[in-house]
């Protein structure tokens, strides 16, 4: 039933069909009907889209863009649009649908999107990035809108890419039109608080699973994996809460420190070297005994895919916060399963940002900029309540939290989709 959206060769990991499939179970588990379930797992739209850039050597050079929205039944379309040179329409379409499902798990009135340009940006002067960029955002504009669907940035898109789309959605329109997107800068309607927010959501699962386990935070050991915009506040956030970073890896290479990492040391260790190699204390260890180190838990905040079949049976950890997207490859999920590893998975652990771009959507339309404690605040419970949610849940199903997760979000869009009907 699950439909093949590009005819890759079956023995390549597909991601669209892998999602797709999770999908179809967990409404199988849920009892809904076949065609409800076909209606959840197909993306409602995909656009292909031409990208002519004019490079500064003044050639013409073509590039291929998607946005897909896969689900609008709880609300607009939001997830981010990715620059890269692997981009392809199962990938997009994959991340469209995991969307779906975070906004659903934590409760916020979106429903799935994402887009993405196949390009290495790194080979683009900014002239051309920006004309890249608004050529893109031209073709897609019919589709994306403050209600209709609302992109942020993703893998190689910043702050400034979000800028030039913005600005040329509000020029298609003839006014301003912030809303549009997120993870904006300040300065044109971003939110205060947004930058950090995917880290502190870790943060908050991290001590919820804690005290449904009974365990206090002073102590515990914690290996990351990854010192980029998710793992570099989390080094801070969770040593502020008592807890120990005994190791840590970045693209150069891992580190381990049995008494626990000095955050403020190691910081201004990064600002000279550009690395966590070198801080002073630390041993260095293979990159790939990062997870093997002795502690308690383990974040991935790098790769997708890091956490198979043999770093999973050598884990050490007993828990498990994923703040990367996709760290656990399926084969990975079942030995940490089997080993009774808790895991709270990457659609609830990293929703922190998402959400934190739904308040900043939110204050665009209202007009009226909120102060940083309130969106502190209000990002705090939104993730206290989806992970009480999910944990409740995973009490009554008996299943692992990944599963439990994915239930919730099926089930929220599954009711959704009744209420609304088919049209016509
Ligand atoms: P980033 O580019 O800022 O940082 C990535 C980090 O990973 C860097 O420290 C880099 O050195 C390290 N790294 C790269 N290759 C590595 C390797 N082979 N071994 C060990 N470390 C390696 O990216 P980010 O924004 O921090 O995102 C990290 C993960 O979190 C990604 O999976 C991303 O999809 C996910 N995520 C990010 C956000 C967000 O708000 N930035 C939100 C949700 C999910």
């Amino acid at each position: 039933m699950v439909t093949r959206l590009h005819e890759a060769p079956s023995d390549v990991f597909n991601p669209w069909l892998h999602i797709a499939s999770l999908i179809e179970q967990a409404g199988h588990l849920l009892g809904l009907n076949e065609g409800l379930i076909k209606r959840i797992v197909t993306p409602e739209r995909i656009l292909e889209v031409a990208v002519p850039v004019r490079m500064d050597s003044g050639d013409i050079e073509m590039f291929t863009g998607w946005r897909i929205q896969h689900n609008s039944s709880r609300g607009p379309g939001k997830g981010g649009i990715r620059f890269h040179p692997s981009v392809n329409v199962d990938e997009i379409a994959a991340l469209s649908a995991d969307m779906s499902i975070k906004c659903a798990v934590v409760n916020i009135p979106y429903g799935g999107a994402k887009g993405g340009v196949r390009v290495d940006p790194a080979l683009l002067s900014r002239g051309e990035l920006e004309r890249l960029t608004r050529r893109y955002a031209f073709s897609i504009a019919p589709m994306i809108g403050p209600d209709r669907d609302i992109p942020a940035p993703d893998i190689n898109t910043d702050p400034q890419v979000m800028s030039w789309i913005m600005d040329t959605v509000s020029m298609l329109a003839g006014h301003s039109l912030p809303g549009v997107v997120t993870g904006k800068p300040l300065a044109i309607g971003g939110s205060l608080g947004h930058a950090g927010a995917t880290s502190f959501g870790v943060t908050i699962c991290t001590m919820a699973l804690l005290k449904q386990l009974n365990r206090p935070a002073l102590g515990e050991r914690v290996v990351i994996q990854g010192y980029g915009k998710v793992g570099s506040p989390l080094v801070k956030l969770l040593s502020e809460r008592g807890m120990k970073v005994v190791g840590l890896a970045d693209i150069h290479g891992a580190i381990h420190v049995p008494d626990g990492i000095d955050y403020l040391k190691l910081a201004a260790h990064f600002e000279d070297a550009k690395s966590i190699m070198g801080y002073p204390g630390g041993d260095e260890v293979h990159a790939d005994e990062l997870f093997s180190l002795p502690s308690d838990i383990a974040i991935p905040a790098a790769l997708g895919g890091v956490i198979d079949e043999k770093v999973a049976e050598k884990m050490s950890a007993s828990m498990m916060v994923e703040a990367a997207n996709g760290p656990t490859t399926g084969e990975g999920a079942a030995v940490l399963t089997s080993r009774n590893i808790q895991v709270v998975p990457d659609v609830l652990a990293n929703a922190g940002g998402v959400v934190a771009s739904y308040f900043e959507w939110a204050q665009d339309l209202q007009g009226f900029m909120w102060e940083m404690e309130l969106v502190q605040q209000r990002l705090e419970k939104t993730m206290h309540d989806a992970f009480d949610a999910v944990w409740l849940r995973h009490d009554q199903l008996n299943l692992p939290l990944r599963d439990t997760a994915l239930v919730v979000g099926v089930e929220r869009i599954a009711e959704a989709t009744e209420l609304r009907g088919l049209f016509p």
